[in-house]
């Protein structure tokens, strides 16, 4: 058998090694880039996230512990970069100790080990500059380089005998009674099986394979200051808001990363194109097709307010400094320098809810990753035994 991976991001290039160590099946990954990770994979805050919030039963809840699992051993195996710095969930108002306690029982639902809950001085010794009123601890949340596990995947892809095309936009696929003929780049390919795994890129290759569905992709950009000089040394691993239970995201965190680097982010604010790194990219045709889709006017309509707020704080240093400041009130203006951000793909159901879980769609021969948003970094490994182990992907 021979399969086309579309996107040579953490998940594609994990499904792709997958199906190549345990199928035995020639794999070929296409990339638009000319490197892999160059999308979400390269742009997140590089955190493997222990499985705290996710809704018990879900996919999230469980390829986030199993993925956890999978990708602490790759990254001994292969010397990349992790560590269980620890997270911090706090709340800073007595109001939020319910939802506190809420993530607490999820957590322990969930299986994540050691989870403990902290007074305001227990919390400190944690972590010394942080204040709250309480706080869930995870220590075994860590931290990793997404971008170097991509990497070795690729490698690991190729030497098992398959191939890691760069440069090779998809621009038009064809499902035959045999297979699927594509086009990429300048070059016609075809494969047994087609597996998009294209992120911010799906709904694309959705509709060249005629299987638009009942979702689409709407950027959410997600921007971040970096905290700069002596600074860093106020935070040791992740401090997190208690998030708010009515969206997927989890609200601007502090974050240590495994390159010293310590972020203050991400927010969320919809971005103006799929790949809208900064509100200068604009792109015409990707924004009227995502006004176009009843699901994000709904979105609009129930959570204008929420969106105000954020495209507000998204131009002032202050929000995000006021953000920092209610868990490390040492942070001054002048300790936050912007820096680089990423834009989540996140699908958005024609009810204008947000799709909370990972989807996957088969379609004929086309398996369709529909939304694989944060924990997807840390559960790659895991999706692509899911993936892998879906009877359907590989026979229909
Ligand atoms: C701001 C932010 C913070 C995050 N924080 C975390 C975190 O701390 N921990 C965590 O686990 N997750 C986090 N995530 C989520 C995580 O980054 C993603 O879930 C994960 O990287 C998804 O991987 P992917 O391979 O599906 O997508 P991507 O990495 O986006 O890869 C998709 C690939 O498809 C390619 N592509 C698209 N269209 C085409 C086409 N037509 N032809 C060829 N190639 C194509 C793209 O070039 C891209 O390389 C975060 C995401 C963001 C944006």
């Amino acid at each position: 058998m021979n399969i086309g991976i579309v996107g040579a991001g953490i998940v594609g290039l994990a499904v792709a090694r997958e199906l190549a160590r345990t199928r035995g099946v020639k794999v070929t990954v296409l990339d638009k880039e000319d490197h892999v990770g160059a999308h979400q994979t390269g742009h997140n805050s590089g955190v493997v996230h222990a499985g705290i919030y996710y809704q018990p039963g879900s996919l999230k809840a469980k390829l986030c512990r199993e993925g956890v699992a999978l990708l602490r051993q790759y990254c001994a195996e292969h010397r990349i970069p992790y560590d269980e710095v620890g997270k911090l969930v706090v709340a800073s108002t007595a109001a939020e100790r319910p939802g506190l306690r809420k993530i607490a029982e999820r957590a322990r639902e969930n299986g994540v080990p050691d989870i403990a809950e902290l007074d305001a001085l227990a919390l400190r010794e944690v972590e010394p500059h942080t204040v709250g009123v309480a706080a869930v601890h995870s220590p075994h949340t860590a931290i990793a380089d997404f971008p170097a596990v991509a990497r070795r995947l690729a490698v690991d892809v190729e030497e098992m005998g398959g191939s890691v095309l760069l440069s090779h936009p998809v621009r038009a696929l064809r499902e035959t009674a045999s297979g699927v003929n594509v086009q990429a780049g300048e070059r016609r390919l075809s494969f047994d099986r087609l597996i998009v795994c294209a992120g911010l890129g799906t709904d694309t290759v959705a509709r060249m394979a005629g299987a638009a569905g009942d979702v689409r992709i709407i950027p959410f950009r997600g921007e971040y200051y970096a905290l700069a000089g002596t600074s860093k040394d106020l935070v040791r691993g992740l401090i997190y808001p208690v998030p708010d239970p009515r969206y997927p995201f989890l609200g601007v965190h502090l974050t240590r990363r495994i390159d010293g680097e310590v972020l203050v982010g991400p927010n969320a604010v919809m971005a103006l194109a799929l790949e809208g790194y900064s509100w200068g990219d604009i792109n015409l045709t990707d924004l009227r097709r995502i006004l176009a889709w009843g699901g994000t006017r709904r979105l609009a309509a129930k959570h204008w307010r929420t969106g105000v707020r954020e495209v507000l704080g998204s131009m002032s240093k202050r929000s995000f400094l006021t953000a920092a400041r209610r868990y490390v009130p040492a942070l001054t203006g002048a300790d936050l320098v912007r820096t680089t951000g990423g834009v989540r793909a996140q699908a958005v159901a024609r009810d204008g809810s947000m799709l909370d879980d990972f989807a996957i769609d088969v379609h004929g021969r086309v398996t369709l990753v529909r939304n694989a948003p944060s924990p997807a970094a840390t559960s790659s490994l895991a999706i692509a035994r899911h993936i892998v182990g879906l009877a359907s992907v590989l026979t229909s």
